[in-house]
């Protein structure tokens, strides 16, 4: 096997240079642990970013994987399988029902997909004005040109100019902000409902009944992506049934395939409907492999209770961050949470050294952790996780009382 020197340099010499990494090189995982290349063992309290809710390796996804790589991988969209309607139906199901899903690879790709369909709505039912997207500061939707446009981080619209028009922005969890931006234009509002790449940042639930009733009376579209949040991780299956509301359009990607890429754009159906033939495909859209991952996925996630366990977990993991010195506040629901560090300690030199102790996190912000740990977590390794950030930030001196 290649050393993890010889690593660094492969990707140092071929790959884009886009990524800052962390000087780890993982080959294997089992559950919550990852392996790197010279056998060392991590607890990843990150999972994949939020992806790999049932652990590494989980033995019935990748029985599935295995299954339908040995039957069928690939079909062409002009066809139908046997899996993708099937996957549908789950979506739809958990959704509510009555309504329709498209599948993607990715979570910007399903955003993509939610905007063509609002700008398609729109424009259909009232006029070509109506294509507007107003989304929220610090929001995260992607990084193609039509999500980076939707994203609320001006500083990441620099570089590519010029972006897709029809984009603005308001403060998250300001409703008079977004009913002054919900004009004759305005075909739809985007929002999360916990920023995740901002640093798990919450914001009122009231902003959402708020929301829901004001996309009512203005007839523009809400759509939630719950690419972060989506399958249990908040402690509910969907972020938004927090606040009791029902989107006209949600995203789901991370989580939906354990890691196997896949995304989905759920629509109500009279919304879905103003999609007609040959208006959005993909080669890839729902093939018979990642669905069949995606349907073993949502088994394993139905089995196991997954918003009860992120509910319960999360609260261990929470409580025992908010116990710790050097922690002065944690944020999130379920098993996304952040924790903000005390003023003078920099998350990223803390999460290095965390990384150092085994222990796998992010620093979301340059004061906050985040942890996104699998779904399937114990608390035992909850217990090893907190004694490992207790230690680490133990090797901080001690900071100045401000
Ligand atoms: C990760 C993420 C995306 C982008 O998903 P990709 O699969 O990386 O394209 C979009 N929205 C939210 C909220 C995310 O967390």
């Amino acid at each position: 096997m290649n050393s993890f020197d010889d690593l660094v340099a492969l990707d140092a010499e071929h790959h884009f240079r886009v990524f800052g990494r962390a000087p780890v090189a993982f080959v294997r995982g089992a559950g919550t642990e990852l392996f790197d290349v010279d056998g060392r063992r991590y607890l990843d309290f990150l999972g994949g970013l939020a992806v790999v809710a049932l652990g590494h390796a989980n033995p019935v996804v990748a029985g599935a994987i295995i299954d339908q790589a040995n039957t069928l991988v690939h079909v062409s969209n002009l066809f139908y399988n046997d899996v993708q309607p099937r996957l549908a139906q789950r979506v739809n199901g958990l959704l509510g029902g009555e309504g329709r899903v498209f599948f993607q690879s990715s979570g910007a790709e399903a955003n993509e997909c939610a905007i063509k369909l609002a700008r398609r709505y729109g424009q259909r039912h009232f006029g070509p004005d109506r294509f507007h997207v107003v989304s929220m500061l610090g929001g995260f939707h992607g990084r193609t040109l039509a999500t980076l446009a939707a994203s609320g981080k001006p500083q990441m619209h620099e570089s590519f100019q010029p972006l897709p028009e029809g984009f603005r922005h308001v403060a998250f969890g300001d409703i008079d902000a977004v009913t002054g931006a919900l004009d004759g234009r305005a075909a739809a509002v985007l929002v999360e409902v916990i920023q995740g790449e901002n640093g798990v940042v919450p914001t009122d639930l009231e902003f959402f009944v708020a929301l829901r009733e004001v996309c009512d009376e203005r007839e523009v579209l809400l759509i939630v992506d719950e690419i972060q949040t989506g399958l249990g991780r908040t402690g509910a299956w969907f972020g938004f049934e927090h606040a009791g509301i029902r989107p006209d359009i949600v995203t789901l990607a991370k989580s939906l395939g354990n890691g196997v890429p896949i995304g989905a754009c759920w629509a109500r159906a009279e919304v879905a409907d103003a999609f007609g033939l040959g208006d959005h495909g993909s080669t890839y859209a729902g093939q018979p492999l990642a669905a069949r991952a995606a349907l073993a996925v949502l088994d394993e996630l139905e089995r196991i209770d997954a918003p009860g366990l992120a509910r319960k977990r999360g609260e261990h993991l929470a409580a025992g961050l908010a116990a710790l010195d050097g922690v002065v506040d944690v944020r999130g629901r379920g098993l996304l949470l952040a924790a903000e560090l005390a003023p003078g300690l920099d998350a990223k030199a803390v999460n290095l050294a965390l990384l150092a102790n085994g222990l796998v996190a992010n620093s979301v912000t340059s004061t906050a952790l985040r942890f996104a740990p699998p779904l399937t977590v114990t608390d035992a390794e909850i217990d090893e996780a907190l004694s490992i950030v207790a230690g680490t930030l133990a090797e901080f001196p001690p900071q100045a009382a401000t």
